[in-house]
């Protein structure tokens, strides 16, 4: 199962701190990860990171959600000029995503998270039981041009349509997650659905059946993985069935990070 990581936070850093540079960053996630649960031993499918520019950030006259995307359909160790890359670029907020491609979904590039529109970022890290039959009174619910713009024939690419339909129509980010995961959960039972959302202020995600931490840092970041990226005793595990909501502080005021049952 794919492994996801989101960040924010008031002081840009570099997305090798986050990607490639702890000592169970995302690149050693990919290869090595630790808490796989229902399957897979490694993420080699492809990878993405979305981050969100900051001198645009900063103009409020501008749009404010401006991102830049980097995806690829091999594994992220393979490409040396991310990692070269990742070490120069500098962000306060990015989604990222290692993915391992379920049996019978396609490996492309369109088909690794992060997904993008209207500035903002989702990654999925799960599967849908009985994809695709199980979703079909779902995937009606959407207008035809959605159904045909998919990012891609995968359980992922569906899931995101279905949060955007609910941003669209006017919910908060946490409520459109929570609300697709009750109505998936309805449709297709025991799906495992980490779902997490990023629009360069704020993350929020979801833990059903698969791992998922977060820790705060001093200077008033939030990271939020599907594991700790080091041993740091701030880390702290999601419960189970939780929904993850959080927005950055600064130095003198904590992150506001809260999570409670779905
Ligand atoms: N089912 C999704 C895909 O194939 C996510 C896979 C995963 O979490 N391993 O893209």
């Amino acid at each position: 199962m794919c492994r996801h990581l989101a960040h924010v936070g008031p002081t840009p850093v570099t997305l090798a701190s986050l990607l490639t540079e702890p000592p169970h960053a995302l690149l050693v996630q990919s290869y090595a990860p630790t808490d796989m649960r229902g399957g897979g031993t490694v993420n080699a499918d492809g990878f993405g990171v979305g981050w969100y520019v900051r001198d645009l950030l900063s103009d409020s006259s501008e749009d404010h959600a401006r991102t830049a995307l980097y995806r690829r359909d091999d594994p992220m160790w393979t490409d040396a000029s991310f990692l070269d890359l990742a070490a120069a670029v500098e962000t306060t907020a990015l989604v990222a995503a290692v993915r391992s491609a379920t049996v019978g979904m396609p490996v492309s590039t369109a088909a690794c998270a992060p997904f993008r529109a209207d500035g903002r970022l989702f990654s999925h890290n799960g599967v849908v039981r009985g994809w695709p039959h199980t979703m079909a009174d779902l995937a009606a619910t959407l207008a035809p041009v959605d159904l045909l713009t998919l990012d891609a024939a995968t359980d992922s690419a569906l899931l995101w349509a279905l949060v955007r339909a609910r941003l669209a129509a006017g919910k908060d980010p946490a409520d459109a997650l929570a609300g697709v995961v009750a109505d998936t959960l309805a449709a297709a039972p025991g799906s495992r659905l980490n779902l997490l959302l990023g629009d360069g202020e704020q993350i929020v995600a979801t833990a059903v059946d698969h791992a998922l931490s977060y820790r705060t840092h001093p200077d008033g970041a939030v990271t939020v993985a599907s594991e700790p990226l080091d041993l740091d005793d701030a880390w702290v595990a999601v419960p189970d069935g939780s929904l993850l909501a959080a927005r950055p502080g600064t130095p003198h005021d904590p992150p506001a990070v809260t999570v409670t049952a779905l």
